[in-house]
């Protein structure tokens, strides 16, 4: 990546804070200069960050969780449209569960790139800096096991699945709910799975199943995932599959967003405000 692209992609990143030197020291690894050159040619910055002991507590937890979860409430909802008799709905709320992840990541990631700081409390170290750190090394993610890359996800998902199968518990005769859980399970799949969709689209040589999924547009593809890490960096944040990015460019959707949020005094905190995008 070249010095002007990670300048741009910067955002309001302390670039003393990343020094590479400094990365090095603090990590304590003894890579060469020359090794780290190349890493950073790579996308990678050679440091790998870990998560705080609680937060990675949550992390593993609700990743052991979330299947278990996944399992009894995609069965409940599904028994639930089959003794309806409306079983059929299901093939509606696949397409529309993957479309909303697409969304929900979409809005999620522009969110992170584009308000406050590292420096917020809560959202700053667990959300922002993770997205900006992102846009200067992107192959980092590429270090990520399971935990690091479903983790988080998981901690959101949990909750609201056990939400969902308390309301079905609470409405067995609902087949308008057991749609909707339908539908939210197929977006918690989608939320949990798009890190390490996103994962491919940095790897390098990922596998021809992987090569091929993408191709599909099944997962985000590679080189359509690159236009985000391009100037004017503003475009396509949905990294699921990346369907709703040629609507929500075309629209100007995160544009408008920006422009309605200013009403309430939020201002972009990031470079690409002063270039007045
Ligand atoms: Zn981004
Ligand atoms: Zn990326």
């Amino acid at each position: 990546m070249s010095a002007t692209l990670r300048e741009e992609s910067l955002l309001t990143l302390d670039v003393e804070e990343l020094a590479p030197a400094q990365l090095l020291r603090s990590a304590e690894i003894s890579t060469t200069e020359n090794e780290l050159k190349t890493l950073l040619e790579r996308g990678y910055s050679g440091v790998h960050e870990k998560s705080s002991p609680f937060h990675s507590f949550l992390e593993h937890s609700m990743l052991f969780i979330f299947p278990f979860l996944l399992t009894a409430t995609v069965y409940v909802s599904l028994a639930r449209l089959y003794h309806l008799e409306v079983l059929w709905s299901v093939l509606l709320a696949i397409p529309l569960g993957i479309l909303a992840g697409d969304f929900v990541t979409g809005l999620v990631h522009w969110f992170a790139d584009t308000y406050f700081t590292e420096n917020t409390p809560i959202i700053g170290r667990s959300l922002v800096k993770p997205f900006r750190l992102h846009h200067i090394y992107p192959r980092d993610i590429c270090t990520h096991n399971l935990v690091e890359i479903a983790g988080n996800s998981c901690i959101l998902a949990v909750p609201v699945l056990s939400i969902c199968l308390y309301l079905m518990w609470l409405l067995p005769e609902s087949g308008w709910l057991a749609f909707k859980v339908t539908w939210l399970s197929v977006l918690a799949i989608t939320t949990v799975a798009t890190n390490q969709f996103h994962k491919w689209a940095h790897q390098e040589g990922p596998s021809r199943l992987v090569r091929w999924l993408q191709r599909l547009r099944l997962v985000l593809n590679a080189s359509h995932h690159q236009k985000h890490h391009m100037a004017p960096f503003n475009l396509h944040y949905c990294i699921t599959n990346g369907w709703l990015n040629p609507l929500l460019n075309r629209i100007k959707f995160f544009r408008r967003m920006e422009k309605f949020l200013r009403l309430f005094g939020m201002k972009p905190a990031s470079a690409r405000d002063n270039q007045g995008h």
